[in-house]
């Protein structure tokens, strides 16, 4: 039995198509994440949902790495973003005008940018125009607009919790049959309601929805929040902004103080950390 309260992502599948499905839970990790801002509440909530789909389709990662996906908009919130690996750590933020904290979020005239950078080999990023709607419907935009196998995806955030439900049709060769299942796979995943899918356990809404399918349910794994920034990733970025003009900073304002936009830690470089930060320089 799985408990709602959980954070983590399961598979399942059916029996009788080619067809596969995840179920994502965030709790404690999507409150990690909020806790370190302050967001209103309309965006926590698409943030929640889009860390919800970040960690469904990090479930298809077949590489060592990290998934991003950002919705970029024109207006005053500017940018949501949320990344996963394939350990299933996640962050994610928000980019807004603190000036117009009530804005409307509006998906018009937006963007969704996939990114997908395994630590080993090619980075690729897909763009597409979304048009309205919500997270959900500016990612099936994108399945639907690039050559990815369709998938569709179901998203709920109440600003304390997140779900995520995602359906994929799998490659095979009997094209008829296939839609008549995704069809009515899908049809019937269309009927979730936001407080069935934060609140059910897996077994319970898979039951409410496929009891007259066989449904296989894999064992699930642990999502959690986690930053990747460190004071060496920090070190290494000063670095290539070169000796003189961090001395020259150091000179001016005494400490070279940093934090993390995602995570909200702060780090703090001063004079005595020059050789830390410029190793090579120690030698002359
Ligand atoms: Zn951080």
């Amino acid at each position: 039995m799985t408990t709602t309260s959980a954070d983590l992502l399961q598979r399942f599948s059916f029996d009788a198509a080619p067809i596969r499905g995840e179920i994502a839970h965030l709790n404690e990790c999507f409150s990690e994440i909020i806790r370190r801002h302050q967001y209103p509440q309309h965006i926590n909530v698409a943030l929640g949902e889009l860390l919800a789909a970040t960690a469904l389709m990090s479930a298809t990662l077949k590489f060592k790495g990290r998934l991003t996906l950002q919705i970029r908009l024109p207006g005053h919130i500017s940018l949501l973003q949320a990344e996963a690996d394939e350990q299933g750590q996640l962050r994610g933020i928000a980019r807004y005008d603190a000036d117009q904290p009530d804005d409307q979020l509006s998906f018009e005239d937006g963007q969704m940018v996939i990114t997908l950078e395994p630590e080993q080999g090619q980075r690729y990023q897909g763009i597409t125009s979304i048009h309205g709607g919500n997270v959900a419907a500016a990612l099936e935009d994108y399945f639907s607009q690039s050559e990815q196998l369709p998938s569709r995806f179901w998203l709920s955030c109440d600003g304390q919790q997140a779900a995520g439900f995602m359906l994929q049709q799998l490659p095979s060769e009997q094209k008829e049959i296939d839609q008549d299942a995704w069809d009515r796979v899908s049809h019937l995943a269309s009927t979730i309601k936001d407080e069935e899918l934060l609140g059910l356990d897996n077994e319970a809404l898979l039951h409410r929805l496929y009891h007259e399918e066989t449904v296989r349910l894999y064992p699930a794994t642990a999502l959690r929040f986690f930053c990747t920034c460190s004071r060496q990733r920090l070190a290494t970025a000063l670095h290539q902004v070169g000796h003189q003009a961090i001395v020259e900073m150091l000179q001016e304002t005494g400490t070279i103080d940093v934090n993390c936009e995602f995570c909200q830690q702060h780090y703090q470089f001063g004079q005595d950390d020059l050789p830390e930060l410029f190793p090579e320089n120690n030698l002359h």
